[in-house]
């Protein structure tokens, strides 16, 4: 799975990854800075089974002026120990009105959370039943409803469900968690003119009374509950081929011109993931489909991936999306292996799905774009994770939180990191033949870690204990701190190198391979060290003074260095370091360089000129960093020459950090948004100049607001940047975007800049309130967070309500109730509501 980045915590690597444009993120920048908290309770060990479910066969009808559901599930399973009494079943707020045991009418009982349903009389181990459940509900997570309304009355009809990590249990009362598998049928009977997509194959349709049609899909490989899927309604669907297989691209009707452009490489990573595996795609289709207010960026559900509606690629800003939705893609098509061929046992070892799913992203994009592009994408992953200092002292696998993805930086960056690193140590064809292996053995199996080793030492007779204990099992990333010095005489360098991460908890020393590489005017070598010790020296030859000492040379061990360089140091690296990580990192560290016209140079010339964009673009950053009249007009200079919308959009955004020039800029930037060649590079220029409140942004902006663009991109940009510009003219024009009826994202990037304009207008927090009721997700997102900016205490009262109403999924509360505090503190009034003491509400 991929989290939506408008849910937890957006610097959580997961966030990032969902292929949004940068408009989307931008409007819930506020959501992302805010760390993850637990909502959810998923056991980390998995619960000992009595039964072992085989076969569920669930046929669904719905009510859709209530957004309900009705349905009949047959669940064939069969005893896996003796005297057991009491069949139990999840299942959440669904009316059960009948239940058969072996065709004939059993007793149940409804408790909270749970059916029970009784056996006639103790079972034996190996008893088979068949149960068949009949039941209504309107389930609050799970199974969710898109529809038109009033307001927006030509939305296509969308009905879809997600069921990781517990949810499915909201729609069919079933066994729901991970460590059961079975064989699945789904049968929907829905409106004639809707299409369905759901696990497996496609094995029926018939045309039932009153213009319905009922479909129905069978899944013959065995899965997880959690990946039980369908998506049912007003779509487009396109089909290809894939080995014989057929591989579906499905979209809300309307969106069907975004099918190639989106979606065009699928085949391809196909091919690179069966042939690299040496494991044949495994399942009996590939779908994508697309869905409108997905509550997560993707999910991996078996054979029949959903999608979020923002990942998909407008085809007029093709030529200005560098990757695509391919990040997003690539993951959830890796999980149809790692996830749902082989699927974690319980929720502590969530990494064997997901640090596999984000491995595979960057293999993708190694394999079709460059070793540049991957490499560069881990060294940010690495950043971020870093970042996040929560991550540290918790292992990857961690059996304390019941949240499975509270540490989702460390079960999705660092998990992707392993494997990064596992591959590096191993080689290239010993790591896929491990997976091979891996694979193999486990298929159609639930695995923990222990699996994953054993496969690989079977396969690569390399014994990966001590690797899995100290990145796994264990915490945190060695810190180092590095230093060199030389002796002319003896031609020698002593680099002395320290561990300094804090040894405590799960934080041990780490034993690690690390390359070092040495240049001289002579010329450069590289020697590999292993570094095992707190505190250790090592010496080189070295025929001159060192001109470069790069210490992990290509960043391949997970890790972060102090090395003081001085700035003629950095320069050389910047300039001469075959590694883009090590001329990205010389860049990035040059911008705390202060007053060196040599840096600024340097940064300029690799700004216009280094062939890998990453370094280019953290050349600009570091620019913006530095500030002044020289760094500006290396920015730019390069912004001018710059093909790459990518990297052009970045020294626009830099651009807003000179606010003394704020004036001289202003041509220029209101120039660039009118004319650019792409979008995202118009719309970075509305942010700056909102930023550095420019003469005549207002007007401009306000302009931008009343242009068309595709999906609304400059709108959208224009709407946000008049909250940074903070003119508080502008409040009429966002309260009028922000208002029902409007364009979700404009409304969404409206409430987020009206949140601060017009403090004293109490009619604005008024309408704010009124959007807490809505049934949108992001607009009741953008709004809650909106209000607590905002500061109005007449806030206060409306989002305790909204804890009571019980009506917040998705780990919302939390969320609320910081909003809540935060008005109260500023009110001068106690939050009521302790951190780890929720309110009532819905959640289990
Ligand atoms: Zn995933």
């Amino acid at each position: 799975m991929i989290e939506s980045s408008n849910e937890r915590c957006g610097a959580c690597a997961p966030a990032r990854k969902i292929a949004l444009g940068g408009a989307l993120v931008a409007t819930l920048s506020v959501a992302l800075l805010i760390p993850a908290a637990s909502g959810a309770s998923d056991n980390p060990y998995a619960p000992s089974r009595d039964y072992d479910l085989q076969n569920v066969r669930t046929h669904l009808w719905f009510e859709l002026d209530r957004h309900g559901v009705r349905g009949e599930t047959t669940q064939s399973l069969s005893l896996l120990r003796d005297d057991v009494s009491i069949l139990k079943f999840d299942s959440v707020d669904l009316d059960v009105s009948a239940v058969t045991l072996d065709g004939k009418t059993a007793q149940f009982k409804v408790v909270p959370n749970e059916l029970d349903v009784t056996l006639p009389e103790k079972s034996k181990r190996g008893d088979h039943h068949e149960v068949t459940i009949r039941y209504t509900g309107v389930p609050k997570k799970g199974l969710y409803y898109v529809f038109p309304d009033k307001n927006y009355p030509n939305r296509p009809k969308e009905i879809w469900t997600q069921g990781e990590s517990e949810d499915t249990r909201y729609y069919i009362p079933i066994y729901d968690y991970p460590n059961d598998r079975m064989t699945s049928e789904m049968l929907l009977t829905v409106p004639a003119n809707w299409i369905t997509i759901s696990n497996g194959k496609l094995v029926g349709q018939k045309t039932e009374a009153d213009g319905m049609k009922t479909w129905d899909w069978r899944e013959n490989e065995k899965m997880s509950t959690y990946l039980i899927s369908f998506v049912a309604g007003e779509f487009i669907e396109k089909d290809e081929t894939w080995r014989g297989l057929p591989v579906r691209y499905v979209v809300p009707k309307g969106d069907e011109s975004d099918i190639e452009p989106t979606f065009d490489r699928t085949r391809k990573m196909l091919d690179l993931f069966s042939d690299e595996l040496g494991v044949k795609y495994p399942w009996e289709q590939y779908a994508q489909t697309s869905v409108d207010d997905f509550v997560e960026g993707g999910m991996e559900n078996a054979s029949a991936t959903t999608l979020t509606t923002h990942g998909l690629v407008n085809p007029k800003l093709v030529a200005e999306d560098h990757e695509g939705s391919d990040d997003l893609n690539s993951h959830e098509l890796a999980h149809q292996w790692f996830g749902d061929l082989v699927t974690t046992k319980d929720w502590a070892d969530i990494w064997l799905n997901e640090g596999f799913a984000t491995y595979f992203e960057h293999d993708w994009e190694e394999k079709h774009y460059s070793a540049d592009d991957a490499n560069y994408t881990f060294w940010t992953d690495q950043t971020q994770w870093f970042q996040q200092k929560r991550l540290f002292p918790s292992p990857i696998i961690n059996r304390e939180s019941e949240d499975s993805l509270e540490f989702a930086g460390n079960i999705y960056n660092k998990g992707g990191w392993v494997l990064h690193m596992l591959r590096e140590q191993l080689g290239e064809e010993a790591f896929f033949a491990g997976l091979h292996h891996y694979l193999e053995v486990n298929r159609g199996q639930n695995v923990v870690t222990a699996d994953l080793q054993k496969a690989i030492e079977e396969a690569t007779s390399t014994n990966v204990d001590k690797f899995f204990q100290q990145w796994v099992y264990s915490a945190g990333a060695p810190e180092f701190d590095v230093s060199y010095s030389y002796d002319g005489s003896s031609h020698q360098m002593k680099l002395s190198v320290q561990q300094t991460q804090k040894v405590e908890g799960h934080v041990g020393l780490f034993d690690v391979p690390i390359e070092v590489e040495v240049a001289t005017a002579a010329g450069r070598k590289t020697y590999p060290i292993e570094v095992s010790r707190a505190d250790d020296t090592f010496t080189f030859p070295a025929d001159g003074a060192p001109l470069m000492v790069l210490f992990n040379k290509g960043d391949k061990i997970l890790s972060r260095t102090k090395f003081d360089k001085s700035a003629a140091a950095l320069i050389y690296q910047l300039k001469n370091a075959t590694d883009v990580v090590d001329r990205a990192e010389a860049a990035r560290d040059l911008g705390n360089v202060k007053d060196s016209p040599d840096a600024v140079a340097a940064l300029g010339e690799a700004a216009q000129q280094d062939s890998f964009r990453g370094v280019r673009t953290q050349s600009l950053r570091a620019l913006g960093k530095i500030g002044g009249a020289a760094a500006e007009k290396q920015i730019i200079a390069a912004v001018s020459g710059e093909a790459k919308p990518w990297v052009r959009e970045v020294g626009v955004e830099e651009l807003a950090n000179f606010k003394s020039d704020g004036d001289a800029l202003a041509p220029k930037l209101t120039d660039l948004a009118a004319h650019d060649a792409a979008y995202r590079v118009r719309t970075a220029a509305l942010g700056s100049l909102g930023v550095l409140k420019a003469p005549g942004a207002y007007d401009t902006l306000v302009a931008a607001v009343h242009s068309d663009s595709p999906d609304d991109l400059v709108r959208n940009a224009a709407l946000r940047a008049l909250g940074a510009l903070g003119d508080d003219r502008a409040a009429p024009l966002l309260l009028e975007w922000s208002a029902l009826g409007r364009p979700l994202e404009s409304r969404g990037a409206a409430i987020d800049s009206i949140a601060e304009l017009d403090k004293s207008n109490h009619d604005v927090t008024k309408a704010l309130i009124s959007y807490l009721n809505e049934p949108y997700f992001d607009i009741k997102f953008s709004t809650i967070f909106a209000l607590g900016r905002r500061g109005d205490p007449a806030a206060i009262e409306p989002l305790e309500a909204l804890l009571r109403s019980g009506d917040l999924s998705l780990g919302t509360a939390p969320y609320v109730e910081q909003q809540i505090a935060a008005l109260k503190a500023k009110a001068g009034t106690k939050n009521t509501f302790t951190k780890d003491e929720h309110p009532p509400q819905s959640e289990q």
